[in-house]
């Protein structure tokens, strides 16, 4: 009991230090500054609301790159109203939509990319997981899947039937906020169990899904990731940081370490020899890790790595486990109210 009242009182003590000091900043991820038909996991930002986004950050904050703050972290001088921008996974729109307003505002920002989807002719898997289950067509009733000799059985009911009008009311839908027996929760349910899969059993499933859902097998245009050379035109200039993010985009910590080792080192190397740079930022797939993954950052040459937890930096802050805040389609008012939160809370 002692121990947890002193804990409950270190936590309440770290909220005040946190709230009191003005030592510090915080990280902004992005996915997409794009505009597609349906977003269930809010990774897009429309090229409109971006550029309001980079004016506020402009006009009122202190963007730095993720090096500066980093080196600013490290040294226990984090400047007042810092903002860092990242990128996570690879869209080709980061490279048409972000990188030409990111130079209109003269703001750095860090791309986050997974290699193994670099010039691949298929969309990143939770995309064409939502191409299959969530356009508004209606799908047999019954799903069995057979995954790593444990039988999955989906019964749709009602959500066997998806109209437009439906899927328009979860055009904008957070997917984990579904309710239950609805399409967009079977789409959640089924994304998490492909989520710790490996990259070849998760393609075969979705190969699966494709032939069950009789669905368009072709990628879409609006949902591919960077080519070889989007990637490295990318890259050029000072505006710019590319970082690795593995090479399938594994939820890591259900990985061996042999095969966390090899994402995360492979990720490193491949990017590396694509930009001709050294790489020395990581973001985690999910935001997930254990104290292993951790470790195996740390020897492979990073100097710093982001996690998907909601908090500001501060000078406690550990640069192996960097906190970021999630930036959503918000217009240039409630970009500037959630700053104002979040720098004090
Ligand atoms: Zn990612």
């Amino acid at each position: 009991m002692k121990i947890l009242r002193t804990n409950k009182l270190q936590r309440v003590l770290t909220r005040l230090q946190k709230k009191l000091t003005s030592s510090k900043g915080l990280i902004l991820t992005y996915h997409r500054v794009a505009q597609v038909k349906r977003d269930p996991w809010c990774l897009c930002v429309t090229p409109q609301h971006f550029n309001e986004h980079l004016e506020v950050l402009q006009k009122y904050y202190n963007p730095l790159s993720l090096q500066q703050l980093v080196k600013a972290l490290g040294e226990n001088r984090i400047p007042e109203r810092a903002v860092v921008v990242t990128f996570d996974d690879g869209y080709a729109d980061n490279f048409y939509h972000a990188k030409p307003l990111l130079e209109k505002y003269n703001i750095p920002a860090t791309f986050f990319i997974s290699t193994g989807y670099i010039g691949q002719n298929r969309e990143f898997w939770w995309d064409e997981l939502e191409r299959l289950i969530l356009q508004p067509k209606k799908l047999p009733e019954k799903l069995r899947l057979t995954i790593g000799g444990n039988v999955y059985q989906w019964n749709l009911d009602q959500a066997a039937n998806y109209t437009e009008e439906d899927c328009q009311r979860d055009r904008t839908c957070k997917t984990w906020k579904a309710k239950p027996g609805s399409r967009l929760f079977f789409y959640y349910s089924i994304w998490q169990v492909l989520r710790s899969l490996l990259k070849e059993e998760r393609q075969k499933i979705l190969d699966e899904i494709l032939e069950w859902a009789v669905a368009e097998p072709t990628p879409r245009a609006t949902h591919r990731s960077l080519l070889p050379e989007e990637l490295s035109a990318l890259a050029e200039g000072e505006l710019v940081e590319i970082g690795a993010h593995t090479v399938t985009h594994p939820f890591l910590s259900a990985q061996s370490i042999t095969l966390q080792r090899d994402e995360i080192k492979q990720s490193k190397i491949d990017l590396e020899q694509m930009i001709n740079r050294p790489v020395t930022s990581f973001s985690y797939p999910f935001g997930d890790r254990s104290a292993e993954t951790i470790e195996i950052v740390k020897n492979c040459g990073f100097n710093c790595t982001c996690s998907t937890d909601q908090d500001i930096i501060w000078p406690k802050s550990d640069h192996f486990q960097l906190p970021r805040f999630d930036a959503e389609n918000w217009d240039k008012k409630q970009f500037e109210n959630q700053l104002l939160k979040w720098f004090n809370s």
